[in-house]
């Protein structure tokens, strides 16, 4: 039976009634805030490309933390700009590697925020790339061997969950066995498990991270932009492998991913609404093109109803200020 018995727009007619039948509401506990530690002290500095966001030292993070606390966000996502970088990527798996200090102050400090540590070897590496080239290709097995290292290392250090980023075959059932076997069977994983090689990462590594490529490109690990169906093979397997949460990344050209993925798995999903989609709200907002408080608000909800459970996002705070008023 259609119209006129049907008339869709009753339940439209103000604001309390919308809001009494809206299907997805953005809450703050949704939200896990990325952080970027750097060495030093007293080091505050605003990442241009991400307004908002800095460059922090160990001593800074920890007040940030608190912030981040105080306005009800749960979780951090740390990532770390290390002093020097090399083949083997030491400093990613060193006892006072810039990531877990930051780990150790903040779990001291702030002991109720959830950690979770971005695991890869990008951002310590000299060229740039997620573990160890051989004959200008990404090695698998070898890179794993360093992933199980930077896992154990920030398992000690205090991490809640540890996040691979590095898309390597495998890389969550090595990281389950050597938690376990170091005693860490209640740290948690949160697997990067469809992230696609996307151009929308570009402001996070040139002036996040600081890790530009000098070769190459990433798409022998990361998946192809135009499929589905093996982001859904991706996600199977860490789920087999032990992961705990999965992710989608990027977010916004991949809500098709994330559907069908919270259709198929009824697991924790998270999903990253990464630098590139941050930077273009941003600057389309700074020439007063758009009405960044109203967009942000529309793209952030349509990842819940797409099916996310989580988000990571560069608009964290900002969005934790507006639902707390
Ligand atoms: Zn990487």
């Amino acid at each position: 039976m259609g119209f006129p018995v049907h008339r869709l727009r009753r339940l439209r007619k103000n604001e309390y009634l919308r809001n009494m039948v809206r299907e997805n509401r953005l809450n703050v506990e949704n939200f896990i805030c990325p952080l970027f530690a750097v060495h030093g002290n007293g080091v505050k500095q605003e990442i241009s490309i991400l307004p908002g966001n800095y460059h922090l030292s160990v001593d800074r993070i920890v007040e940030e933390a608190k912030e981040i606390r105080d306005l009800g966000i749960p979780a951090v996502l740390l990532f770390g700009v290390p002093q020097s970088k090399n083949l083997e990527a030491t400093e990613a798996y060193d006892h006072n590697g810039i990531v877990q200090r930051a780990v150790r102050a903040i779990k001291e400090e702030v002991p109720q925020l959830v950690v979770i540590t971005d695991v890869c070897l990008c951002e310590y590496t000299p060229h740039g790339h997620c573990g160890v080239i051989k004959d200008g290709y990404l090695d698998n097995d070898s890179s794993l061997e360093l992933i199980e290292k930077v896992t154990v290392s920030h398992a000690q250090a205090g991490a809640d969950i540890v996040a691979p980023a590095a898309m390597l075959d495998g890389q969550i059932s090595r990281m389950r066995k050597v938690l376990d076997e170091s005693s860490h069977t209640n740290v948690a994983i949160m697997a990067y498990s469809a992230k696609f090689a996307s151009k929308l990462y570009d402001p996070f590594f040139k002036e996040g991270t600081e890790s530009v490529l000098e070769f190459g490109d990433k798409r022998t690990h990361q998946m192809d932009c135009a499929n589905a169906f093996e982001a859904l093979r991706e996600i199977a397997l860490d789920i087999e492998e032990g992961a705990d949460i999965v992710m989608v990344k990027p977010a916004m050209f991949y809500l098709d991913v994330v559907y069908r993925a919270k259709e198929r798995f009824k697991v924790p999903l998270a999903i990253y609404n990464v630098s590139g989609e941050y930077a273009m709200l941003k600057a389309a907002s700074s020439i007063g093109k758009i009405d960044e408080f109203e967009i942000r608000n529309e793209m952030l909800t349509s990842f819940k109803r797409a099916g996310a459970d989580l988000i990571i996002s560069y608009h964290a705070k900002e969005i934790a200020h507006n639902l707390n008023r």
